[in-house]
């Protein structure tokens, strides 16, 4: 008889592995997946697109209902997990339902954080996590109306997007002297400044919120130097937390995440951790690409093979507001390492690569992304690039080529 496993949360880490799992040891186990959100797992990345109207909401589902039939898994989607009782090895739902597991996988994912600020909980202030989120984002996106998003990271940009293109009128306020400040240096930063305050968007760097303020809803957000920001609508972008409560509750090692060694096994025994709920080595990533390897490394495990999980090479490569951005590796560089850098700035193209010795350390790439999966393969490899360090900076192509 097949042995059970459940895993707790519906979104891309699970989809990954069950997919990984199948391929590798199908009616092995019985996996039933646990989901909160009312739908089957869709693709998180391209909330941004739909709500910039991009791309439907129809397009976004990562797999079909009938293939999680054909793999045999029991979806309880709309279902949110309680309780574990790892004694008795059985989750409880809400609503009394409970489920006997012999393996159990966390994937619960982050929570957006509200910034702890006096009208935060008031009518109007929104997060950018799920489809319910972007749901309430297109009701309230009405044009003329005004909103600010407190963030100039990755999400918040993606939201100023989407509201700018459906006629809102967008103000973000961002902490830092710069914008995305995780992936870009001082100069593609202030590129990406431009192209966004040319859409439309007006940027205040170096800003605190310190109160939004609004009678029945919101109506301003307040900044800590005294100026008020007319705001029918405000977007918290400021970060995300790891879903950890349940694990804790569980008396599971929890840190910021969930505390998972290099086979992604948490302090119990039978119980994982992937994706961005599970911290490893003092990591806890937010980004699709290392859940996605954490997801590969526990079904392999789970298949009776030798894997683990060492960590992932961060690595960004994305379009925000409608530029291509990809950054990996220690792209700021420190003392000791190299720059090469490239500048094309009619084209809107920027390039900047760190070298330690001859090692390609970090890089951002600005407009024309292409060559990023090289840069990242030079970067994760170890590769010594000593020897095209002349071309490097444009590209494969004409790298390849003069080595040839
Ligand atoms: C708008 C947006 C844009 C993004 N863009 C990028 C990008 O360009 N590149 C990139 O790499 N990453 C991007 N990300 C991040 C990426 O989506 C996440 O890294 C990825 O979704 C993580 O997968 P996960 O499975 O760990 O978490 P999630 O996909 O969040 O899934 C977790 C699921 O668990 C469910 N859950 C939680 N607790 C329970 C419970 N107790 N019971 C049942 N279910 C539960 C949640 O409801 C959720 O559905 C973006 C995220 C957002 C929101």
């Amino acid at each position: 008889m097949s042995e059970p496993l459940v895993v707790i949360g519906n979104g891309m880490a699970t989809a990954r592995f069950v997919d990984e799992l199948a391929t590798r040891a199908l009616g092995r186990y019985a996996v039933a997946v646990i989901g909160e959100e009312p739908r089957l797992a869709y693709n998180r990345v391209l909330l941004s697109s739909v709500l910039a109207g991009a791309v439907p909401l129809s397009e976004i589902e990562l797999k079909p209902s009938k293939w999680w039939t054909d793999r045999g898994v029991t979806l309880l989607y709309g279902h949110r997990a309680v309780a574990i009782d790892h004694d008795a090895r059985r989750v409880r739902l809400a609503g009394g339902a409970t489920l006997p597991y012999g393996h159990l996988v966390l994937a619960t994912g982050s929570k957006p954080i509200r910034l702890p600020v006096v009208g935060n909980d008031l009518p109007g202030v929104m997060t950018f996590r799920d489809l319910g989120d972007v749901a309430a984002l297109q009701a309230a996106a009405v044009k003329g109306t005004s909103a600010v998003v407190i963030g100039g990271g990755l999400l918040g940009l993606e939201a100023a997007y989407g509201l700018v293109r459906a006629g809102v009128d967008v103000a973000i306020v961002h902490l830092m002297d710069r914008l995305m400040e995780r992936q870009l240096d001082a100069r593609s930063a202030a590129m990406l400044k431009r192209v966004i305050e040319k859409q439309g968007v007006t940027v205040h760097l170096g800003a605190q919120t310190a109160a939004i303020r609004g009678g029945r809803r919101a109506e301003a957000v307040e900044l800590a130097d005294g100026r008020v920001l007319r705001a029918d609508l405000v977007v918290m972008a400021v970060g995300i937390r790891p879903n950890t409560e349940l694990a804790a509750d569980t008396g599971l090692n929890v840190d910021r995440g969930i505390v998972v060694d290099d086979g992604l096994q948490t302090s119990l025994a039978g119980i994982y951790a992937i994706g961005e709920c599970a911290e490893h080595r003092g990591v806890c990533y937010g980004l699709v690409e290392p859940a996605y390897e954490q997801a590969q490394v526990l079904a392999r495990r789970l298949a009776g093979q030798a894997a683990k999980y060492a960590g992932s090479v961060l690595a960004t490569n994305l379009k925000v507001s409608g530029v291509h951005v990809f950054s990996a590796g220690d792209f700021l560089g420190r003392p000791g390492t190299s720059e090469i850098l490239f500048s094309e700035s009619g084209l809107g193209i920027y390039r900047k690569l760190v070298l330690d010795g001859d090692r390609l350390a970090g890089a951002v790439l600005f407009g024309d992304t292409a060559d990023g999966l090289w840069y990242l393969d030079l970067i994760r490899s170890g590769a010594p690039v000593g020897g095209i360090r002349d071309g490097l900076a444009f590209g494969r192509a004409l790298t390849e080529r003069k080595a040839a």
